[in-house]
């Protein structure tokens, strides 16, 4: 897939405008467009992977990075303590962009197991 052909990619290159929370080096975070809860915030590599065991095979490194961006996402939101970090791989599991992205959920209390 190019560059030009994935969403998340062209929200990176500032092609589409994203509401970004918080950026490093190798990852961008940005509010997800249909929140699931009060935080709800999607943290990708600037690089493109199709999903997170790819980018853990390409650039293990940055999986790391991704988490710790989401830890300070979730205290910025003032949960520092309480959130949930989803990964989901393949259509079945519900992903529906195809370049890796972690999503951070909190600011309530989330259910498990989830739907
Ligand atoms: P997934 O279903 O795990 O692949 O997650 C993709 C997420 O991207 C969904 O929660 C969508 O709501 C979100 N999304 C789709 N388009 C945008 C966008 N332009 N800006 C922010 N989030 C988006
Ligand atoms: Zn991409």
């Amino acid at each position: 897939m190019s560059t030009q052909d994935c969403l998340f990619c062209r929200i990176v290159a500032g092609e589409i405008p994203a509401d970004v929370v918080h950026e490093t080096e190798h990852t961008l975070a940005f509010r997800d467009i249909h929140p699931q809860a009060p935080t709800h915030v999607l943290v990708v590599p600037r690089e493109h992977h199709a999903d997170a065991a790819a980018l853990a095979a390409a650039r293990p490194e940055l999986v790391a990075e991704l988490v710790s961006a989401a830890a300070r996402v979730a205290a910025s939101a003032g949960h520092p303590d309480d959130y949930r970090l989803v990964f989901n791989t393949g259509a079945g599991a519900g992903q529906t962009v195809f370049h890796t992205h972690l999503h951070v959920l909190g600011g309530r209390s989330l259910d498990w197991p989830p739907g």
